[in-house]
Order: structure tokens, then C-alpha cells, then sequence
């Protein structure tokens, strides 16, 4: 793929708005079209215009989101699928064979987990948990079989911060690959493959698409071998990104660096207002000085995003209480959209990690804080906490 307009010498915000969208070539529109379209017309047989025959291999709009996102993570290939696992899917079936291993978070993606324990364990692929805040814990974790760490930081839902350099440094000593869930933070926010790691993966549902509207997924690597690899299985598997979907996600990507920005900046004096307030007992934000990721999160990330978790005194009641409270906190599952969020991880999105050792605490509730105007959204949890 032609990286001839990923402007390598910009920063994050124009290549955000411009890496892979050149005006288009036919019509000149200064917006990537939505190439809604099947398969293309052959100049005779084989005879194919820019690479592309049929849409599930390769799409104009998908390309152009595949080498955006490529751009803002650094990396040199860029995958764009159907959604976050999908991506994950694509990634566990290129990586592992029967009997490879896999070390996990402790405080992973609900839906990760499930799909480590309940889908790829089927195959034969083997797994343990690990705190990976702790280096030394995953390196214990690593065996002859591993073929993979698995890292997510900010952690999901309880805001852990694991130090992407260190584990890289386990990553390399043991002939292992990194992945790094980079959802919470966006490639604004932090730069894993800069850091050492092989994989980045992303749920665009979330803060890249950014407006709640479109579900999906992408994977970008350094490794040029592995992405021809990973687009070899994208197109053998076929969950790719609709043409649509991709159009969405561009469009989010555009605004990512004001939205992060204002995100962190909301979530900074939401955090600092329930630290003070009675009713609650612990706050889960990197951007507090008490967080124990605190350190490591300035160090490898620009600002400290917008997901902060809380625990409520009064257990699960209290905390399902003030979800069902909340107003202007809309009661959903999901993150990253303009609009904010609040949810019961126990309840919802970690429903499916019940009983086991990523279990979340019962008063435990997750905000996704939006960009709305700061004294709205501190008025509205004032009020569901009272
Ligand atoms: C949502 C999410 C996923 C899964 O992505 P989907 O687009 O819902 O398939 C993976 N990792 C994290 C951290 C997520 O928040």
C-alpha cells in the first residue's frame, strides 16, 4: 500500500485528519468517498485499478482507514475489521497454534477473557492470568509454549497501568510478542509500538469512531512480515470493516486529539470531586496522584484519559442506586463517545468474568466521562450520589 500521503514528518493532529485520505483521485472530494461496492471492474483479466478486485481483500475506504490508523500508531501495516474482536479473533488464529500459550491481564476486557477462555481454549490454546503491573509476575507467567503477552492500559475496568517499556524489555528477554489493548487510551494518549510492543489492538468502537454510532476493530503492527500475515487471515476470515463502518471511523479519528483532550480534562475534575465526597470509598483514576499506576501513566501517556472507576459505601445496592440515579450519565454499557456513560461492571460488561479471578468488586461503577460542559456532568453525579 502507498504510504506517499501518510505525511511522516506531521504531528498527531494532521496526520489524524490526513494520513491515507489524498483527495480522492477521480473527483478530487477532500473527503474519502464510501466506496459501497462489491467488486470492481477488471481491465481485462487480472487487469486490476489500484489493487482492488473484490471488497472483502482490499476497499478504497477501508485502505484509507487501515493506513490512518497505521500512521497514528506508528506502525507499518494497519487492519481494520468488523470490531475489537474480531481484530482480537484475526490475531489469536495468525499468532497461536494447539498448545501455544498466552499470558492475560488480571483486569481484562470482559469479552477478551471470553474469548481466551471460552472460544480460543477449545482449540487448544492455553492461557494464565497475571498482574501485568508487576513485570516480574508475567516473567514468572512465561513458559516454553508462550507465544504472547497480552497487555491492557489503562486496564478495563479498574484502571490499572502497566508499564509498556518494562514489559517489553519481558517481551524480548523470553522471544515472546507483545499486543497491547490500546481502547482506553487511543493512540493520542499513548504510542505502544513506540514503547516496544508488536501489536497494537483496538476496539474503533470506542474513543477512535468516538460518537457512539459504529462498531470495530483494528490491529497495527511494526512487523511487516506479521501484517501480511494478519491481512493474509483478515481475508481469509473475512470479518472485515463494511465500507460504511470505516467512513464512521475516519471521521471520528479526525477530532480524537480535542476530544481526548477535553475527555481528560472532564474526567480530572470528576475524579478530584468523588475523591472528596463521602459516599465514596475508593476512586480508580491515573490522573490522581494516589493511583499506583500514577508514575508509570505520566511517563508513557500524554494525558490520563477519560475513564474513571469509583466504589460506592453501602455495596452493590448502593452502587446500582447511584446508576440508576444518574441522569445526564447515560446507563449503558460502551465508552469513548462524546456523550458520558455510567455502568455496574458486575452487572454489565464484566458480567461474563463472574466467578472467576477477573472478577470486579460488586459496588463498583464505571464512568465514561464525555465532553459535555464539566459543571453539567458534576451536578448530575452530585445528584445520583445524594
Ligand atoms: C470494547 C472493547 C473491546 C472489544 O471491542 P468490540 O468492538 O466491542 O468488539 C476490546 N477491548 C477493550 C478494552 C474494549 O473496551
Amino acid at each position: 500500500m502507498s504510504d506517499a500521503h501518510t505525511h511522516g514528518q506531521h504531528s498527531f493532529e494532521t496526520l489524524a485528519i490526513h494520513a491515507g485520505q489524498p483527495a480522492d483521485p477521480a473527483t478530487g472530494a477532500v473527503v474519502t468517498p464510501i466506496y459501497q461496492v462489491s467488486t470492481f471492474k477488471q481491465d481485462g483479466v487480472g487487469g486490476l485499478r489500484g489493487g482492488y478486485e473484490y471488497s472483502r481483500s482490499a476497499n478504497p475506504t477501508r485502505t484509507a482507514l487501515e493506513e490512518n490508523l497505521a500512521a497514528l500508531e506508528g506502525g507499518r501495516r494497519g487492519l481494520a475489521f468488523a470490531s475489537g474482536l474480531a481484530a482480537e479473533d484475526c490475531l489469536l488464529r495468525t499468532l497461536l497454534r494447539p498448545g501455544d500459550h498466552v499470558v492475560i491481564p488480571n483486569d481484562a476486557y470482559g469479552g477478551t477473557f471470553r474469548l481466551f477462555s471460552k472460544v480460543a481454549e477449545n482449540w487448544g490454546v492455553r492461557w494464565s492470568v497475571a498482574d501485568t503491573t508487576d513485570p516480574a509476575a508475567v516473567r514468572a507467567e512465561v513458559r516454553p509454549q508462550t507465544k504472547a503477552i497480552w497487555v491492557e492500559t489503562p486496564s478495563n475496568p479498574l484502571l490499572g497501568i502497566t508499564d509498556i517499556a518494562a514489559l517489553a524489555e519481558v517481551a524480548r528477554a523470553t522471544g515472546v510478542r507483545l499486543v497491547v489493548d490500546n481502547t482506553f487510551a487511543s493512540p493520542y494518549l499513548q504510542q505502544p509500538l513506540a514503547l516496544g510492543a508488536d501489536v497494537v489492538v483496538h476496539s474503533t468502537t470506542k474513543y477512535m469512531g468516538g460518537h457512539s454510532d459504529v462498531v470495530g476493530g483494528a490491529l497495527v503492527t511494526t512487523d511487516a512480515e506479521l501484517g501480511e500475515r494478519l491481512a493474509y487471515h483478515q481475508n481469509a476470515m473475512g470479518a472485515i470493516a463494511g465500507p460504511f463502518d470505516a467512513w464512521l471511523v475516519m471521521r471520528g479519528v479526525k477530532t480524537l486529539a480535542v476530544r481526548m483532550d477535553r475527555h481528560s480534562a472532564n474526567a480530572a475534575r470528576i475524579a478530584e470531586m468523588l475523591t472528596a465526597h463521602p459516599k465514596v470509598t475508593q476512586v480508580y483514576y491515573p490522573g490522581l496522584p494516589e493511583h499506583p499506576g500514577h508514575e508509570v501513566a505520566a511517563k508513557q501517556m500524554r494525558a490520563f484519559g477519560g475513564m474513571i472507576s469509583f466504589r460506592v459505601a453501602g455495596g452493590e445496592e448502593a452502587a446500582l442506586r447511584v446508576c440508576d440515579r444518574a441522569e445526564l450519565f447515560t446507563l449503558g454499557e460502551s465508552l469513548g463517545g462524546v456523550e458520558s456513560l455510567i455502568e455496574h461492571p458486575g452487572r454489565m460488561t464484566h458480567a461474563s468474568v463472574a466467578g472467576s479471578a477477573l472478577e470486579v468488586p460488586a459496588d463498583l461503577v464505571r464512568l465514561s466521562v464525555g465532553i459535555e460542559a464539566v459543571d453539567d456532568l458534576l451536578a448530575d453525579l452530585t445528584e445520583a450520589l445524594a
